[in-house]
């Protein structure tokens, strides 16, 4: 029946199976405007100040709203920053990396994950990602594992959490610290806790593209007492204040202005009351989209670990091109065709950036990698993550979760315009 008007793809020339553009992902409302508002004819729209008295860690706003997340995530600090790069460079610098040392990072993140290292002039290195979740692979965490590792950078990509249990027990074994970087998992469960918190320090984006955002910001969660010190030092001119404050530990003390306004966790704190809600529209979305197409031959959907919830910041999956004899960019023009919002064909593996295939950084000399900082040759060739590798050129693709409502309708439309390619594969061969 593919030749008939009706199911003519859009692609040539048959009618578009979504005709209007889906509302608007939005997770701003009243309550958000209300709590601006107050913080705005306050006047006081930051409080923080770079010096050692009690308005070093922030104003009224910022405290509350590091409560709340404290007593949300289940965790013994919360720290705000200006946003989640900010975070990432905060903890980074916090668990003392030392300029020279290895960080074994995912290729598969956004490019912060791994700047982030670079800033404190430390070495990422790049380990494979498990082909079904897409995080870091253990295996190839551990065997990149040499004798200047000193921390992996765990990804919870794409909405769950990576194999915790996996890279904390390779921590022990190497003695090495884990960082969470959850900016796309916020409220995503790995057993009892949240993704993020099961790491020696984790955190979350507050970013307009994010399930929860606050415009611009993030929150570093950890149960340390010590790295949480060193991560409010950091973000706030750290240099400037060890003195007053009697700390003799200057290992990382070199500070930055990380600091989120009093407008900026008002809003967080309304935010984070929803955050649990608009992960349940995400997962809604998700399943209804799953069982509208899950029959589908040679399609792999998202597979969720054991033991995890997955938020869906995206949906993931893979195409079994030899299987259908299509290739992907022909399936994704198909789709898009159809009026399919938020298609992306493979993902960028960082590795292949001009700046690591070029190793230049700092400068226009190759710093770090140049230097004799850096105690060994790291590849970053093509190569180095053959299953992260493949997936970007061959079978992965996705659809964005955050930046549509996605309401059953709009889902109920998906799956119809998934269907209909489907049904026309032989068309596009
Ligand atoms: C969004 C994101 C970041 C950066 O967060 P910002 O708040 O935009 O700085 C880092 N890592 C991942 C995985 C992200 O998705």
């Amino acid at each position: 029946m593919t030749n008939s008007t009706t199911d003519r793809l859009a692609l040539h020339g048959g009618e578009k199976t979504i005709l209007a553009p889906f509302k608007r992902y939005n997770s701003i409302g009243t309550e958000e405007v209300a709590a601006a508002k107050e913080v705005i004819e306050s006047g006081v729209l930051s409080k923080f100040l770079g010096c050692w008295e009690p308005d070093f860690y922030g104003g009224p706003k910022v405290q509350e709203f590091e409560r709340a997340c404290e007593a949300y995530f289940g965790v013994k600090h919360a720290v705000t920053v200006n946003s989640w790069t900010s975070g990432l460079i905060a903890a980074v610098g916090a668990i003392g990396i030392e300029p020279g040392d290895e960080v074994i990072v995912s290729p598969w993140t956004m490019c912060a994950s791994a700047t982030a290292i670079l800033h404190w002039n430390a070495i990422p290195v790049f380990a494979d990602i498990d082909p079904l979740t897409f995080c870091i692979d253990p295996a190839s965490v551990e065997a990149n594992i040499t004798p200047y590792t000193k921390a992996i950078l765990a990804v919870d990509i794409f909405g769950q959490s990576a194999n915790m249990t996996a890279l904390m027990a390779l921590a022990d074994k190497y003695g090495l610290k884990v960082i969470s970087d959850t900016a796309q998992s916020p409220g995503a469960l790995s057993g009892k806790k949240y993704a993020g918190t099961l790491a020696h320090v984790g955190g979350y984006s507050l970013n307009y593209h994010k399930h929860i955002h606050t415009g611009e910001g993030g929150i570093l969660v950890t149960d340390d007492d010590s790295i949480a010190e060193k991560m409010r030092m950091i973000r706030n001119h750290a240099e400037a204040v060890v003195g007053d404050r009697g700390i003799t530990d200057l290992t990382n003390m070199i500070g930055y202005n990380f600091r989120l306004g009093e407008v900026e966790c008002a809003i967080g704190i309304e935010q984070l009351k929803k955050l649990k809600h608009l992960v349940g529209l995400r997962q809604r979305a998700a399943q209804r989209f799953t069982s509208g197409i899950k029959d589908l031959p040679g399609l792999r959907l998202p597979t969720v670990s054991t033991g995890n919830t997955h938020a869906y910041y995206m949906y993931p999956m893979l195409l079994d091109n030899e299987l259908l004899g299509v290739s992907r960019a022909a399936i994704i023009k198909a789709l898009e065709a159809e009026g399919i919002p938020g298609l992306s064909a493979g993902y960028q593996n960082l590795h292949m950036l001009p700046m690591y295939q070029k190793k230049m950084a700092y400068g226009s000399h190759g710093f770090p990698w140049s230097s004799d900082i850096c105690r060994r040759e790291v590849s970053y060739s093509k190569g180095i993550c053959p299953i992260a590798e493949a997936l970007h050129e061959r079978s992965y693709f996705a659809i964005e979760m955050c930046v549509h409502e996605l309401l059953d309708s709009d889902v109920d439309l998906m799956v119809a315009a998934f269907r209909k390619v489907w049904a026309a594969l032989e068309t596009l061969r």
